[in-house]
């Protein structure tokens, strides 16, 4: 039996009478921009986050754009930001004209570690933006201490975790701004293309409202430049039928990520990666006794396991365990196989690969295993089998 990476048929399938409405009503309401739909859910996301206001955008990436916008962060300003992360981080720092900062992460939690961050402040450092990824929150004490010494904007890039905690608190609503994607595969996925903005302030909130129309205020006059950055009415009015089930999505991914973990820790050579470590104080360049490596939730968070990543250690051993699963029909992912500090878009940086020794060593050894909320048992006791196999 083949297992698949993702399978958004089953989620989506279940809620088709719910949906269905959802697009008849806005069918025949004629209204496609902005409007009640998407005003309706805003509301309903800034309640379920604990944020001030939401703001619906076009997609992950503009939401980072945005928050870049409002923050006025351009030319001649430096943004940290990690360098094992989506592109999308990075790529809107250089598109505002200011330059991405790179920062080493964790190999404990896949987040920026904090002591790199420090070492590169330099007088136009303007802002931080930590990514939590795979679901994670990044060290967020860590960014605020950072943040308040410093004088930086904190933007959190949440796009992959959105409904995760750090002690307590959901991520998104932590810094200056809290960016979300509602991209197909994300923990709440839309039918297309969708994203929102998070903050507690309302001055940055309603720049931001500005900007996202063009920076028009009143209609047709503009006091700033901004853009097209709207959340389509359909794609809210799908979002707000989603969203009351967003917590049974994440019991799912739980689920399978604690029996990915049962399972897994039994067999030899696999062990569970340590949240003492967690702190970066490990040495990139180090050998590992182990042959499989485990993610863990750390002590501070809510894990909501948009992915499940493991560490392959050996050279060549991550490529061989994909293929070995690949033949077997077993869909599995390499989030990401290039830190950003490697690609060919960022050269004029003159980063060096051993810059950022971790991301660099994290990305030939990452695997993220199927874990969508609806996928069988069955097939996560089939992947661990093939696993065992391999070990
Ligand atoms: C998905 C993602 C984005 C971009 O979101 P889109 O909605 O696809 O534009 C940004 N950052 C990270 C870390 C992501 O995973």
């Amino acid at each position: 039996m083949n297992v698949n990476l993702l399978d958004l048929k089953a989620q989506n399938g279940a809620l088709e009478p719910e949906l269905r409405e959802a697009f008849l009503r806005v069918l025949r309401s004629g209204h496609f921009i902005l409007g009640p739909e998407v005003e309706k859910f805003e509301r309903a996301l800034a309640e379920f986050t604990g944020a001030k206001y939401a703001l619906g955008v076009s997609s992950g990436t503009d939401a980072i754009l945005l928050a870049l916008m409002a923050l006025d962060i351009g030319p001649g300003d430096e943004v940290l930001c990690p360098s094992f992360t989506f592109f999308a981080t990075a790529g809107c720092v250089s598109r505002v004209g200011a330059k991405p900062v790179f920062v080493d992460s964790c190999p404990v939690c896949f987040n920026l570690d904090l002591r790199d961050a420090t070492r590169r402040i330099t007088p136009r450092t303007k802002a931080i933006l930590p990514v939590h990824l795979f679901g994670q929150s990044a060290d967020m004490d860590g960014v605020r201490d950072l943040a308040s010494k410093h004088g930086l904007r904190v933007i959190e890039d949440a796009a992959q975790a959105m409904g995760a905690t750090y002690q307590g608190k959901q991520v998104g609503t932590i810094g200056d701004f809290g960016t979300i994607s509602f991209f197909p595969s994300k923990n709440l996925g839309a039918l297309g293309d969708a994203g929102a903005l998070l903050t507690n302030d309302e001055t940055l909130f309603a720049k931001a409202k500005i900007l996202r129309l063009h920076g028009m205020d009143p209609k047709y006059y503009h006091q700033v430049i901004g853009g097209n950055f709207r959340l389509d009415a359909l794609q809210a009015a799908l979002l707000a039928v989603k969203l009351p089930h967003f917590n049974g999505y994440t019991e799912g991914r739980r689920r399978n990520a604690a029996l990915y973990t049962e399972r897994l820790s039994k067999l030899l050579g696999v062990k569970i990666a340590q949240t003492s470590n967690c702190g970066c104080t490990q040495d990139a360049n180090a050998k590992e006794d182990a042959r499989l490596i485990l993610p863990v939730a750390c002590p501070n968070n809510g894990h909501i396991w948009n992915q499940y990543t493991l560490r392959v250690i050996g050279t060549g051993r991550r490529d061989a365990l994909r293929a070995h699963l690949t033949a077997r029909g077993i869909g599995a992912e390499i989030y990401y196989p290039l830190p950003l500090h490697e690609q060919a878009c960022f050269a004029d940086l003159g980063y060096k690969p051993d810059d950022f020794p971790w991301a660099h060593r994290l990305a030939s050894e990452v695997i993220s295993l199927p874990i969508y909320p609806e996928i069988p048992a069955e097939q996560i006791e089939q992947v661990c089998a093939v696993i065992a196999e391999f070990l």
